[in-house]
């Protein structure tokens, strides 16, 4: 389980979250949506240690991962990071990229690794693509690429950004399919996401940021179908 509590970040003097409170339970995916600039990244990146939080509490699993005696490395092993591009190390074929993680941060035998690697790119259907660099794969390959190796370290929580937003519209679909079927099998989510109609098919719940802040949250049904709040609302008529 991944709480945020009360979170504020700052870069130099300014504000950009004002005190965020998110939940993503066990096996729960949770989305966030909200106009560019609304905080959506920083709020990932904050979650994963990946950028020092200026107050309130992460706590993963009920440790707070913000307090200062934790060892920020190991918590962030715990964690599965996926940006919107340029994920994999191009000098890597796509097996290393994968079996790096495992072998090196969780000291998993490299035969293990790889019977692993090999099950995941067989899941996200790119087992003829395990000794290939980067560079010789689509954008959406890519993608379920960087997935599976953010996958393969088995983390406590997968944080997703955007990860379908530098794809061809074309390429969106596979890359959305593989993310639901991470979410029916059970990952715990947390992700930012641009595709309104993503969210609805994939989250269990959804929060709606606005400068900062969170304005409205709750089933994606509701969030998406019936906002409540006027800010929620303009936001939905300018992106659908
Ligand atoms: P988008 O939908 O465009 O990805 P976002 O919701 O992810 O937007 P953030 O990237 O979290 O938004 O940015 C929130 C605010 O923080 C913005 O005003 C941005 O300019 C600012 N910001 C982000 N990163 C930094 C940084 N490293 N240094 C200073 N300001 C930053
Ligand atoms: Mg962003």
């Amino acid at each position: 389980v991944l709480d945020v509590r009360g979170l504020v970040k700052h870069y130099d003097d300014t504000p950009v979250l004002h005190g965020i409170d998110v939940t993503v339970g066990e096996h729960e995916v949770v989305a966030l949506i909200g106009s560019s600039g609304s905080g959506k990244s920083t709020l990932l990146r904050c979650a994963a240690l990946l950028e020092p939080v200026t107050d309130g509490q992460v706590l993963l699993d009920g440790q707070d991962i913000t307090d200062p005696g934790v060892d920020a490395d190991a918590v962030r092993s715990r964690f599965g990071v996926v940006f919107q591009a340029y994920n994999l190390f191009p000098h890597m074929t796509v097996r290393q990229n994968i079996t790096l993680a495992p072998r090196v941060v969780h000291g998993v035998p490299a035969d293990q690794a790889d019977a692993r690697a090999e099950e995941l790119l067989a899941r996200v259907g790119l087992l003829d693509k395990a000794d290939a660099y980067p560079d010789r794969l689509s954008g959406g390959q890519q993608q379920r690429a960087a997935i599976a190796r953010a996958v393969a370290v088995e983390p406590r929580v997968l944080l997703l950004d955007e990860v379908t937003s530098a794809l061809d519209p074309e390429l969106v679909g596979e890359v959305l399919a593989l993310v639901r079927e991470l979410a029916e099998g059970g990952a715990t989510i947390l992700m930012a996401t641009h595709e309104m109609g993503f969210a609805r098919r994939v989250a269990d719940h959804v929060c709606f940021l606005d400068g900062g802040r969170l304005v409205e949250e709750g089933p994606p049904a509701q969030v998406l179908g019936e906002p409540t709040v006027a800010r929620t609302q303009q936001f939905l008529r300018r992106v659908v």
